[in-house]
């Protein structure tokens, strides 16, 4: 659970953001309700408070569909404890200068059909680089493993030659880092960095479309890297010529290597991606749980993990093995394969709205009174029971309540249901014109 929570982490926050609020904080434990944390300091907990406390239980919700109150904790102990030698990290480390993922090897890619194509040809880049495939495209939908071969790509570089020079970036941290160069007047600096690498690995290329000077910069890193022989791989969503804004002359360029498509695993691929990380977190889950969890997540290799760690945390909150039985429960509210029936919060609302006549914006509004707070607890009340969404969604949906809100409200309405019949008949009604208008 911490892997995943810290992961979501990783992506919202700056590296300086992260190690200093994420890295140095840990989880103490994690029972049916709470989840504790421990920060170092005070400071730490009152930034944990403000910032993140919410990410935390939307995490869990969305991982579990369990609710969980987070506990900050800060104190001297933990500083002793921080003393002692540290047992092993569970965050997984990036290797500073590449910024590679330290999972993101050949050895933990399974291919299968979908992209066998894309590893045969990262292989041999990672073998040969500069040589045959120069650049070498990697395209398709997300969470295909796009990032993964990559980065793959790099490990394999490094496993054969610890002083090459690998560099791994998103497009949008190239166009950062040419932006900050500019206005600190750094671009030499800049130059030196982007083309003095061996392996150039820039990521999700699609998102130069609409940046002019990016694309001017990056034109020139590319040729001086070419030719120098230095091997460029380049991801994106879609084909060169189907990025919108991209110059021609780098289409042009993107195509001189080699593109390859990533499509979406068959069954067996699923099934075998599921059994090697149950493997590698050393989880004991029968065949036909595994079978089952594939089957049901059919598009995105992220959403199968994401699947894989639902199940894995329910389990552990529930104190239960894993079996097939477990396994749909967890997965009973999640959205599969993004095909969503899902209602949405706004629709529950003018529904809502209508019936008692009141308007969404009293929904989403403070007002206090009898006649719009029934109405309001009620929509909530909906939300949670008919959508996916988490109570922090939920909560920004009515004008940006707090989670705590939501509960009560749902809490509210559930405990008046009991004593309360015309209440009960009102919620019922609603809930039958919701799902014939959904
Ligand atoms: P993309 O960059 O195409 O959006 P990622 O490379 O980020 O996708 O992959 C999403 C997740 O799925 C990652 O955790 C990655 O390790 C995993 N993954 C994708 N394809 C495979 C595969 N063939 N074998 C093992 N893990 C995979
Ligand atoms: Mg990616």
């Amino acid at each position: 659970v911490w892997a995943y929570l810290t992961d979501r982490f990783r992506a919202d926050l700056t590296q300086v953001g992260y190690d200093t609020w994420i890295a140095s904080a840990k989880p103490v434990r994690l029972t049916q309700d709470t989840l504790e944390i421990q920060v170092p300091a005070q400071f730490h907990k009152d930034y944990w408070e403000h910032n993140l406390v919410t990410k935390v239980v939307e995490g869990v919700y969305e991982m579990t569909g369990i609710e969980v109150t987070p506990i900050i904790t800060d104190g001297a102990a933990f500083k002793e404890e921080q003393q002692k030698p540290q047992p092993k990290e569970v965050v997984p480390t990036f290797k500073e200068k590449s910024h590679l993922n330290s999972k993101y090897t050949f050895e933990t890619f399974v291919t299968g059909k979908g992209n066998q194509m894309a590893h045969a040809a990262a292989l041999v880049v990672s073998e040969e680089p500069g040589v045959l495939y120069n650049p070498l495209f990697l395209y398709g939908g997300v969470g295909l493993g796009k990032t993964h071969l990559m980065q793959a790509i790099g490990h394999q570089l490094l496993i054969a030659n610890p002083d090459a020079n690998v560099k791994y970036v998103t497009s949008e941290a190239f166009a950062n880092d040419f932006i900050n160069s500019l206005q600190t007047k750094t671009q030499e600096q800049f130059r030196q960095e982007y083309r003095n690498v061996d392996l150039l690995l820039v990521d999700d290329i699609q998102f130069f479309g609409d940046k002019e000077a990016t694309q001017e910069e990056f034109f020139h890193t590319f040729n001086a890297l070419y030719e120098n022989k230095k091997q460029i791989v380049l991801t994106s969503d879609r084909l060169p010529n189907e990025i919108p804004k991209l110059q021609d002359r780098l289409v042009s360029r993107f195509k001189w290597g080699l593109s390859v498509d990533v499509t979406p695993p068959d069954l067996e691929t699923r099934i075998a991606i599921l059994r090697n990380k149950a493997n590698a977190e050393q989880l004991v889950i029968p065949d036909d749980t595994l079978s089952y969890i594939a089957g049901q997540i059919d598009s995105n290799v992220r959403e199968l993990e994401g699947a894989l760690v639902r199940v894995q945390a329910f389990a552990t909150m529930q104190r239960q093995d894993i079996t097939t039985s477990l396994a749909a429960d967890a997965l009973k509210g999640l959205k599969l394969n993004g095909k969503s029936h899902e209602l949405s919060i706004n629709h529950i609302q003018d529904v809502v709205a209508k019936y008692y006549a009141v308007t969404v914006t009293d929904l989403k509004g403070k007002k206090r009174v009898k006649q719009i707070v029934m109405p309001r607890q009620i929509a909530m009340y909906l939300a949670r029971e008919m959508t996916d969404s988490s109570l922090p969604k939920i909560g920004q949906a009515f004008g940006g309540k707090d989670h705590t809100t939501v509960i009560h409200a749902y809490e509210k309405i559930t405990d008046a249901m009991t004593s309360d019949d015309e209440l009960k008949a009102d919620v019922l009604e609603l809930k039958n014109r919701l799902k014939q208008t959904s």
